[in-house]
C-alpha cells in the first residue's frame, strides 16, 4: 500500500510537464530496469558453498527477500577430537562407555560449602560435577518452596566404575540377575559415571519434579514409554543434567536422550534446529561430526553466545543462543 502510494505521488509531479532532462532520466531509468529484470531471470542461480554459513542461513531466513546482504558473519572454532566424551550431552548407556573424561570436576556435596541446604544426602560419599551443583541447588531450592517439602534426599550422584560394579552385584544377590539388569546399568555404561546423573527421593518425586526439572536443566531420564529406548526401566527418582535449552526440548517434545541425540545428529550446520523456549528465547542447534586428524573446525555465528557439547558418540552438538525471539519484539530481524 505504502509503495503505491508513493508512485501516484511521483507520477502526478512530473507527468504533466516532462522536461527533457527528466525525458533523458525517464528513458534511462526504463532501460535500466529492464536490463535488470532481464539480469535477474536469466542469470544462473548462486549455489553457495556447502560450509558457508552466510548463504545456507539466509536459506531458511525470515527476512524479506530483498535482503541480500546476510545478518550473521560466521567464525571458525576448533575443538580437539579429544573433547568428543565431554559436555552436557554426552551420550552414555548400553552401547556407549562413560570414559571418565570429567572427572577432574567431581566434587563431594558432604560438607560442601556450596551445597544448598533445603535436601539431604543418604551418604557422606555423594557427588556430582562441580558445575552442576548450582543448577541442582536452585532445583531443589524450588521444590522445597514448592511444595513445602524439606526432607528431599539424593540418594546417588557420581559413581566409580568400582561402585557400579558392587551396586550391580548386590542387587543380583537381592533381586537376581534379571530383575538387577533391568535397572542397573553395565559398569561403564551407568549415566552416573558422568556426574550429571542424581537419583532424587522426595515426596512428589512423581509430580513436581517432572513438571519443573527442566526449569534447570534437568530432564528425566528414564521415562516409562521410553523404556525401550533408553535401555533402563522407569526409574521416576533419576534426573540427568543436560543444561538449557535441552531440558525445555526434550520435556516439552517428549523426547529420551537418544531421540534427542538422532534429532540433532539430523541437522547441519546448514539447516539447524530451531527452538523457541517459553521464556522468549531463540536457539539453534546443530551436529558437527568430528573431523579427520586431531581437530574438527566448527563454524558458530559471530559475536553469539554458543555452547559445544560432545555426544560421546563421533561428533558435537552446537547450541547457539541467537537472542529474543521475533514474537517479544526484541529482535534484529523482520518477520513477515
Ligand atoms: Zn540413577
Amino acid at each position: 500500500m505504502a509503495r503505491r502510494r508513493r508512485i501516484t505521488r511521483y507520477n502526478e509531479r512530473i507527468g504533466p510537464d516532462l522536461t527533457p532532462g527528466m525525458m533523458t532520466l525517464t528513458v534511462f531509468l526504463a532501460v535500466a530496469v529492464i536490463l535488470s529484470v532481464y539480469f535477474a531471470f536469466n542469470a544462473e542461480p548462486q549455489k553457495p558453498a556447502d560450509d558457508t554459513y552466510v548463504n545456507t542461513w539466509s536459506a531458511s531466513d525470515t527476512n524479506s527477500p530483498e535482503t541480500s546482504k546476510p545478518k550473521y558473519e560466521t567464525t571458525t572454532v576448533s575443538v580437539d577430537n579429544d573433547e568428543v566424551d565431554t559436555g552436557y550431552l554426552v551420550l552414555v548407556n548400553g552401547e556407549h562407555e562413560c570414559t571418565f573424561a570429567e572427572d577432574g570436576k567431581i566434587v563431594l556435596l558432604y560438607g560442601n560449602e556450596d551445597k544448598g541446604e533445603s535436601y539431604g544426602l543418604a551418604t557422606a560419599s555423594i557427588a556430582c560435577r562441580s558445575d552442576v551443583l548450582d543448577d541442582l541447588n536452585r532445583m531443589l531450592d524450588a521444590y522445597m518452596a514448592a511444595t513445602e517439602d524439606g526432607g528431599s534426599i539424593i540418594n546417588s550422584g557420581y559413581r566409580t566404575l568400582e561402585d557400579q560394579t558392587q551396586i550391580l552385584n548386590d542387587r543380583i544377590e537381592s533381586d537376581g540377575e534379571e530383575e538387577a539388569y533391568k535397572y542397573v546399568a553395565l559398569p561403564g555404561r551407568s549415566e552416573h559415571h558422568t556426574g550429571l546423573a542424581f537419583d532424587i527421593a522426595a515426596q512428589q518425586d512423581r509430580t513436581w519434579l517432572p513438571q519443573y526439572c527442566r526449569e534447570y536443566g534437568f530432564i528425566q531420564r528414564y521415562r516409562a514409554d521410553k523404556e525401550e529406548l533408553t535401555g533402563i526401566a522407569y526409574e521416576y527418582w533419576h534426573y540427568r543434567y543436560v543444561g538449557d535449552p535441552h531440558a525445555e526440548i526434550m520435556m516439552t517434545k517428549n523426547l529420551c536422550l537418544e531421540e534427542y541425540i538422532s534429532l540433532i545428529w539430523d541437522h547441519p550446520f546448514s539447516d539447524p534446529y530451531e527452538f523457541d523456549t517459553e521464556g522468549g528465547e531463540r536457539y539453534i542447534i546443530y551436529y558437527v561430526p568430528c573431523g579427520d586428524g586431531e581437530k574438527t573446525e566448527i563454524q558458530v555465528p559471530a559475536g553469539m553466545e554458543y555452547d559445544i557439547s560432545g555426544d560421546n558418540v563421533g561428533g558435537f552438538i552446537v547450541t547457539v543462543d541467537m537472542g529474543k525471539t521475533p514474537e517479544t519484539g526484541d529482535v534484529t530481524s523482520e518477520a513477515d
